[in-house]
């Protein structure tokens, strides 16, 4: 049961056409899988992300930062609180240390080889900027199927590049000093699949991109060739989110998972893809517990074949 008052002061944060009650979240999850969520909002900025925040901490109320939900897995219960989406409705940008540019909603050229982007801008929009203004080390990043927020989050890579690669700094809420804060690279802390933000509980408002000028045609031929390599690799045609577990140490993921004769292993719905074993796919309407119970199942066929533990990359939400 909602608090009225919490209703009602939510209700003059956000405008009425941004707040979903009991939404769906199989909606904005690219698994296509997800139970009800309490209330979903989709924020334009930053007085309306900070206001949010601040109102759930004020009613105790529980909420989560979503970007594109292209790494997440929702629990088909959905999730008891408020999930903030930092994604297309996501306009402002951070031209300087707490001072709120103009909105726009592409990145921009900050100076030279320096592109700045807002935390909701797909990566592929981010790398399709920098390819029209001949601005090369973002190919890498043209197919993941990210926000520039969850990026920074994950450190995203794919093909040898990685986010920390060409970052130049990252705009943070901190969300329990109420400061925003600008950090460099090295105060990220990026590692495989990682960064600081998850720890520190920041949210990502925005970053600057150190590039390098290229070559429009040279560029366009790189992004060209890794997408024509994830589309032959890669189950694109099925609901997914990317590669389900984190690439042990001195193996691969989906070759654990073949070896241990688990491609096209299936649990309801949801498969161990038979393109590539590292993707668990929604092959057909599957449930989050059904993805779930497979994921423990491969991980402890693996660690019985090879002693590998398999870490999920995927992110679950909710209860499981
Ligand atoms: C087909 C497919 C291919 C993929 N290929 C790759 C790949 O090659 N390389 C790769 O690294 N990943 C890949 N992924 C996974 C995914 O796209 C990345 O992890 C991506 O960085 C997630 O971004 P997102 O905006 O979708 O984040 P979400 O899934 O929405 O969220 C991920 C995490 O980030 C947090 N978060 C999101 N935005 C913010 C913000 N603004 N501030 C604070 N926290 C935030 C969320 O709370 C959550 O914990 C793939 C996924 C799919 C479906």
């Amino acid at each position: 049961m909602w608090d009225l008052l919490f209703e009602n002061k939510l209700d003059n944060i956000i405008p009425e056409d941004r707040i979903f009650r009991d939404e769906p979240m199989y909606k904005h999850t690219t698994f296509r899988i997800g139970g009800p969520v309490g209330r979903f909002v989709s924020v334009t900025g930053y007085e309306e992300l900070r206001d949010v925040i601040s109102l759930c901490k004020e009613y105790d109320v529980q909420y989560y930062i979503i970007g594109n939900g292209s790494n997440l897995l929702v629990s088909d219960k959905g999730y008891d609180g408020v999930i903030i989406e930092i994604g297309s409705h996501m306009r402002e940008c951070f031209l300087e240390d707490g001072i709120v540019g103009s909105p726009v909603k592409t990145p921009w050229i900050k100076e030279g080889e320096i592109v700045g982007s807002s935390a909701g801008v797909l990566l592929s929009s981010l790398a399709n900027f920098a390819l029209k203004n001949s601005l090369s080390g973002l190919e890498f990043a043209a197919g993941i199927p990210g926000s520039v927020g969850g990026a920074m989050v994950m450190n995203a890579g794919a093909y040898g590049g990685e986010m920390k690669d060409v970052v130049s700094n990252v705009t943070i809420f901190d969300s329990n000093s109420g400061e925003i804060r600008k950090l460099s690279v090295d105060e990220m802390e990026f590692s495989y699949r990682h960064s600081i933000v998850k720890e520190k509980g920041y949210v990502v408002l925005a970053a600057e991109f150190k590039l390098q000028k290229g070559d429009m045609a040279d560029i366009k031929a790189t992004m060209d060739e890794l997408a024509a390599k994830r589309r032959e690799k890669q189950p694109l045609e099925y609901p997914s989110a990317g590669s389900t577990f984190k690439r042990p140490e001195g193996y691969f993921a989906g070759k654990l998972i073949q070896d241990s004769g688990l491609k096209g292993y299936t649990v309801g719905g949801a498969q161990v893809s038979d393109k590539h074993s590292g993707f668990v796919i929604n092959r057909d309407n599957a449930r989050a517990e059904e993805v779930y119970r497979l994921i423990c199942d491969v991980r402890e066929k693996v660690y019985a074949d090879s002693g590998v533990m398999l870490e999920p990359e995927v992110i679950m939400l909710g209860e499981f």
